[in-house]
C-alpha cells in the first residue's frame, strides 16, 4: 500500500478505498472544471444535482434497489433512524417486534419504546450476544406495524446469516455494518437504513432505502427532518444534503463495480474473513467470540488466553501497522474490522502477524 498508509482495522470511520482518496484529492480544489471543490457547491447548483443523481442511480442499480422505493440521502446517523423508524410506521398499530442482538438494536429497541407498545420478539443476551436467534425463536406477533433487526452486530461481530420470514409485516433493518457486502433482496424490506462512514462513505451521511407506501403514516408530532415523507417528496433535498459525502459514496461506488459490483464483493469478503477465521481457529492461543453460524464477515472478534496477551497483541500489532484491534470493552479482546475497503492484501498480512504470535508466546 502507498504513502505509508496502515492496515486500518477500525470499525468505524474506518478505511475508504486508496484509489478512492486519490481520486477525491486530485479533485478537491477544481471539481471537473467547475472551478470550486464539491465541498463549496450550492447543493442547488447543476453540478451537484447531477453528482446526485448519478450516486442515486448507481446506488439503485448496485443494490438492485426494485421500483417502488425511494433511496433517501439523509444526516443524523444511523442512530437518528432508531427514531425516525418508529415515529413514521409504528402509527400503523401502535405496536413493533424488536430483535435484539447487540448494542445498537438494543439502543433502537429502548428508543422506540417512547413511541409505542414495543416487544423483545428475540434477545441473545443471555449469551452475551455472541449468537444470532433462528427464525424458530422469533416470537412474532401479526399484528406488529414492522419488526425491526441489525444485520449485522459491529460490537459483538455477529451476523444475520437468513431474512426473518415475518409474512406481512414489513421489516426495518439496520445495515450500517453490511451493507454492499452481500446482495440483499431488497423487496424483503420495508426500510434499510445505513450509516455510511463502515462501508460506504465518510461519517455524515445516512442511506434509507424505503417502500415508498409505508411513508405518509407519521406520528402528528413527528419531527419534520425526520418525516420519510418530507424527504421523498423533495428528493432528500428539502435542506442541505450531506454533499461531500454523496460524492464520496459515487467514488465508493464506482470502485465497487470495478469490483465486479456486490456479488462480486461479496466473494472477496467472504474469503477475507475465511480466511482469517481459519488462522483463528488453527491457533493455539486465540478463540473467536461469536458462536460458528453467526459469525460475521466484517467484524471478526476474538481473544487470546489472558488479558496481559490480548495487550501484548494489540501492541505489537500496531507497531507492525495493523491498528485499531482492540475490541469493544462490552466484548473485549481484539476485533478486526475488514470491511469492503480492507484489501485482501491486509488480511494475509494480519494472519501472518497472527501466526508469528501464536509461535512465539
Ligand atoms: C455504527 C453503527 C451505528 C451508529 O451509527 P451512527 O451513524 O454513529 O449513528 C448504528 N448501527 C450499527 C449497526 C452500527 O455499526
Amino acid at each position: 500500500m502507498g504513502n505509508d498508509r496502515v492496515y486500518n482495522f477500525s470499525a468505524g470511520p474506518s478505511m475508504l478505498p486508496l484509489e478512492v482518496l486519490e481520486r477525491a484529492g486530485a479533485e478537491i480544489t477544481n471539481y471537473q472544471g467547475s472551478g470550486m471543490s464539491v465541498m463549496e457547491m450550492s447543493h442547488r447548483s447543476k453540478v451537484f444535482q447531477k453528482i446526485f443523481d448519478d450516486t442515486q442511480a448507481k446506488f439503485r442499480q448496485l443494490f438492485c434497489v426494485p421500483e417502488g422505493y425511494k433511496i433517501l440521502f439523509l444526516q443524523g446517523g444511523a442512530s437518528s433512524q432508531f427514531s425516525a423508524a418508529p415515529l413514521n410506521l409504528i402509527g400503523r398499530t401502535g405496536k413493533a417486534d424488536y430483535a435484539v442482538t447487540g448494542n445498537f438494536s438494543n439502543i433502537a429497541y429502548k428508543e422506540a419504546k417512547k413511541y409505542g407498545a414495543i416487544r423483545l420478539a428475540a434477545s441473545s443476551e443471555d449469551r452475551n450476544h455472541t449468537y444470532i436467534p433462528t427464525q424458530d425463536q422469533l416470537q412474532l406477533d401479526p399484528e406488529a406495524s414492522y419488526f425491526y433487526y441489525c444485520a449485522n452486530n459491529t460490537i459483538y461481530g455477529t451476523e444475520w446469516q437468513y431474512v426473518p420470514d415475518t409474512g406481512s409485516v414489513p421489516i426495518v433493518c439496520d445495515m450500517s455494518s453490511d451493507i454492499l457486502s452481500r446482495p440483499v433482496d431488497v423487496s424483503k424490506y420495508g426500510v434499510i437504513f445505513a450509516g455510511a462512514q463502515k462501508n460506504m462513505a465518510p461519517a455524515g451521511l445516512t442511506v434509507v432505502i424505503i417502500r415508498e407506501d409505508l411513508a405518509g403514516h407519521e406520528l402528528p408530532y413527528t419531527p419534520l427532518m425526520m418525516n420519510y415523507k418530507t424527504m421523498i417528496d423533495k428528493d432528500s433535498m428539502y435542506n442541505t444534503p450531506p454533499c461531500w459525502c454523496i460524492y464520496m459514496l459515487g467514488l465508493v461506488l464506482d470502485w465497487l463495480e470495478a469490483q465486479g459490483g456486490v456479488p462480486g464483493m461479496e466473494a472477496i469478503k467472504h474469503k477475507k474473513a475465511q480466511m482469517l477465521y481459519d488462522v483463528l481457529d488453527r491457533s493455539k492461543l486465540f478463540t473467536c467470540a461469536a458462536e460458528a453460524g453467526s459469525r460475521s464477515d466484517m467484524n471478526v472478534t476474538f481473544r487470546s488466553v489472558s488479558e496481559e496477551l490480548n495487550d501484548k497483541f494489540v501492541q505489537e500489532a500496531a507497531a507492525a501497522g495493523f491498528t485499531n484491534l482492540k475490541g469493544h470493552r462490552n466484548v473485549g479482546g481484539m476485533r478486526a474490522s475488514i470491511y469492503n475497503a480492507m484489501p485482501t492484501e491486509g488480511i494475509e498480512k494480519l494472519c501472518d502477524f497472527i501466526q508469528d504470535f501464536d509461535k512465539k508466546n
